[in-house]
């Protein structure tokens, strides 16, 4: 039976090149790699799942879609479950920005001969820009989209030896989405500063100290990035 995904999971699947083999660490119930063997986009992909509940899940998704010959779930912690070389583009979806960061981290060696990751930060992107900065990953293109009221960012890197630095807003915002003027962009940012606007005045009413001054200079930079930015895009 054919699958159907999500729209986040779709726009995913957009960004995983055709013809290669894929890993989707974190795969739950391995939808994404079910949708992408079903539509020729790999012929071969390996879902890794941590916790045994959604690696359970994951086996009898691919075996109710008839794919074991296609997808192999294994149990495992982030990028533990792949070999170096065995897949040409990793994925690595739903999960916060930070785990995303640590599990490429503690699996980097796991990535050689990778030629594409596909990450969905739900969360924290900007900790997944700075690894891929420092570890030489170039991004080269990034999604935002909204479902079901949640806002959903995409980044997806290709090794380069030439990764040009972002600055501070890049690695926040996201230097393709920063001039992409996207609703889902500026809906996304609206909300945040209305949060750091929030925690602001009630830091300002704090007995001051210098933690609270960092705190309070990290969110007045947060803000003026991101009113530049929607600034600009009104204008
Ligand atoms: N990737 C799917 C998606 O985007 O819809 C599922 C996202 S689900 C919210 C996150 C999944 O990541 C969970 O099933 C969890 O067990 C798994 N996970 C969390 N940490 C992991 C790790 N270190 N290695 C592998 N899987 C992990």
């Amino acid at each position: 039976m054919s699958i159907s995904i999500s729209k986040r999971l779709m726009k995913v699947a957009d960004y995983i090149p055709t013809g290669g083999s894929m890993a989707d660490i974190g795969s739950d119930h391995a939808y994404l790699p079910c949708y992408c063997v079903q539509n020729s986009i790999v012929t071969k992909a390996i879902a890794g799942e941590v916790n045994d509940g959604p690696y359970r899940s994951a086996c009898t998704q691919v075996k109710n879609s008839e794919l074991e010959g296609n997808i192999e779930v294994r149990l495992g912690d982030g990028l533990d479950v792949i070999a170096s070389g065995e897949v040409s583009t990793v994925v690595i979806a739903g999960m916060g920005g930070q785990l995303i960061q640590n599990i490429l981290e503690k699996g980097k060696n796991k990535l050689t001969g990778v030629q594409r990751l596909v990450l969905q930060p739900n969360v924290g992107a900007r900790f997944v820009r700075s690894w891929l900065q420092e570890n030489n990953w170039k991004l080269i293109n990034e999604a935002i989209l909204e479902e079901d009221d949640k806002i959903y960012e995409i980044v997806v890197a290709e090794p380069s030896d030439t990764v040009k630095p972002m600055d501070k807003a890049e690695l926040l915002l996201g230097p393709f989405l920063i001039n992409e003027n996207n609703p889902a962009f500026k809906k996304k940012w609206k909300r945040e500063m209305d949060n750091w606007e929030r925690v602001l005045t009630q830091l300002e009413r704090a007995l001051p100290s210098n933690e609270i001054e960092d705190k309070k200079k990290e969110l007045l930079f947060r803000i003026n990035a991101v009113k530049s930015v929607v600034d600009k895009a009104t204008n």
